[in-house]
């Protein structure tokens, strides 16, 4: 796996260390480096582009935390205001002039938003959306695409069988099949499937519940029509739409998603960049539905550091930097340029991949067939894709440690390091 003098040697002391006292020593599986075989990596601390490792390497990051750090790492004016904050207290469990600045912010940028509530992880924010969607519309089923993720909450723990909709098994132990009954499931970019379900139940369905670009099986952008499709359907059967924007939102577009493809969802979920690194998640929609919440509502939801103090005064320094003119040309323009550099590097060394892109997001998959839902991402080469990622670790570049999720550039990778970045792909290539 690793060649030459490459050493990991202290990362692997502390993956051992790790190990006696955490499950499979990490606190989120993906982190384990499973996907690719091997021991993973122990960062030191990261700057700007750069991560920094327990063994003295430092790598170019397209994990960016799995996406919130889109301005790249300590972010000159995030720090202040996450410092200037922490001076103020950490936590008070009392409202703050900061939630309205973050929330309003939010409600800016994605006019479909009126009203939001701020939760403490993507996680918080898909389930506490469906709750209230159950709860404004009296139904009980939920559909949601296989391949997609919306966090760790039991009834969205489901995988679909191939393709055709089917009734929920959970996917983890633990998981009472009682829980996942109303969850249906269907093909991603299968709207035909959806209609069928709505045929099958039609004063059933709370809500279809999407990732707008499917980002946690590598990445595929939605079909043409599929998104608008989905609007329609239930708009038609007074069921609400629910787009999970935790990874999409403020990185395809300022509007998210939602606003690239012209679409206008009842909720929308959030989490990742809303937080500039520190934990946060929220969920908002029409103020009609919103006010069912907690305690303009019925709809029970609450947390203890939700609103955080510290993660609100993140995430406003962070949007309020992306909101400056430009920066969303500036992301496409780097999501370009790695682009053809890589299609041009496969090319020239005759290998078979799908090349997916969407704005500052891109994948690699090792398939000969272009990728349109899991069945097919599934397929595609896992061993060519774990020499890959260690050949580019190597060279000093740190790509996510799995098939099936999607890289990130940031806003601090310069067009030097967007080079070295394709050079080193090249060069992995070339050893396939
Ligand atoms: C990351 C992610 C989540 C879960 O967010 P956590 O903060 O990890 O709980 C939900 N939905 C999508 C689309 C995500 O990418």
């Amino acid at each position: 796996m690793l060649t030459g003098d490459f050493s990991l040697e202290r990362s692997q002391a502390l993956f051992a260390e790790a190990q006696q006292l955490l499950p499979g020593g990490v606190n989120s599986p993906v982190r384990a480096f499973r996907g690719v075989g091997g021991d993973p990596v122990f960062i030191e601390r990261a700057e700007g582009p750069y991560l920094y490792d327990v063994d003295g390497h430092r790598y170019l990051d397209y994990v960016q935390s799995w996406g919130p750090m889109i301005l790249g790492h300590t972010y000159p004016s995030v720090v202040e205001a996450v410092v200037a904050a922490s001076h103020k207290g950490f936590s008070y469990g009392a409202p703050t002039q900061a939630e309205s600045q973050l929330a309003r912010l939010v409600i800016e940028a994605v006019p479909s938003v009126e009203v939001i509530r701020f939760v403490n992880s993507g996680t918080e924010a898909t389930m506490s959306a469906l709750r209230l969607a159950r709860a404004y519309t009296g139904r009980s089923k939920i559909v949601k695409f296989s391949g997609c993720y919306h966090g760790h909450a039991d009834m969205l723990l489901v995988q679909a069988g191939s393709g055709v909709a089917t009734m929920g098994l959970p996917d983890s132990p633990g998981v009472p099949s009682q829980t996942t009954l109303d969850t249906l499931t269907a093909s991603y970019n299968d709207a035909a499937a959806v209609e069928q379900l709505f045929a099958t139940y039609p004063n059933d369905i709370a809500a279809v519940i999407v990732e707008p670009i499917a980002a946690n099986m590598g990445l595929v952008p939605p079909a043409p029509g599929f998104l608008e499709k989905l609007r329609e359907l239930t708009q038609q059967h007074h069921a609400l739409l629910i787009v999970d924007e935790v990874m999409t939102g403020f990185r395809v577009a300022l509007g998210g998603m939602q606003e690239r493809v012209g679409i206008t969802p009842d909720l929308t979920c959030f989490g990742k960049i809303i937080g500039g690194g520190l934990p946060v998640g929220a969920y908002g929609g029409r103020r009609e539905i919103m006010n069912m919440v907690a305690p303009a509502g019925p709809v029970y939801q609450a947390g203890t550091l939700s609103g955080n103090p510290l993660a609100m005064a993140a995430g406003i320094a962070t949007l309020q930097e992306l909101r400056k003119p430009g920066q969303y040309e500036l992301l496409e323009q780097k999501g370009q340029r790695i682009e053809e550099g890589f299609q041009k590097a496969l090319r020239d060394n005759h290998i078979q991949a799908q090349f997916v892109r969407v704005g500052a997001m891109f994948c690699l998959y090792f398939s000969e067939q272009p990728v349109n839902n899991y069945e097919d991402a599934k397929r595609s080469d896992t061993r060519r894709f774990a020499s890959y990622f260690w050949s580019m670790l190597e060279q000093g570049i740190y790509l996510p440690p799995s098939k099936f999720e999607s890289c990130f550039i940031s806003l601090a990778l310069d067009d030097a390091m967007l080079d070295e970045t394709i050079r080193a792909a090249a060069k992995s290539f070339s050893t396939l």
